[in-house]
């Protein structure tokens, strides 16, 4: 007995350019009644939108920690050369001094 064919039910735009229509491959799976290739199949279709939208979260997340860490970077820079500059100018009193700059120094980021 010959197995039965079914068509998939998605839409292929396989072909010519203006030409789109129902999916020239045959059904895999069946779900709630339609048939549908390993392309079409939306169990397979959400997978992979699912792990599209986990890439692009994972891409964000990136981006978002290289630029914090590129925000604290340069923050820090800002910040130890308003120290450095600070330590250059003259401090007048020599005990004074002394607690000054090492309290200074322990701001160093
Ligand atoms: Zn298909």
């Amino acid at each position: 007995m010959k197995k039965p064919e079914h068509r998939c039910s998605g839409h292929s735009h396989r072909g010519y350019v203006f030409q789109s229509g129902q999916c020239v491959f045959s059904g895999k799976v069946e779900r709630d009644g339609k048939w549908w290739c390993g392309t079409h199949d939306p169990v397979r279709v959400k997978e992979r939108r699912d792990k599209i939208d986990a890439d692009y979260e994972a891409k964000i997340a990136r981006q978002r920690d290289a630029s914090e860490k590129s925000a604290k970077a340069s923050y820090n820079k800002v910040w130890n050369a308003a120290i450095d500059a600070v330590l250059e100018s003259p401090i007048d009193d020599g005990r004074g001094a002394f607690v000054t700059v090492a309290t200074i120094e322990s701001l160093r980021r």
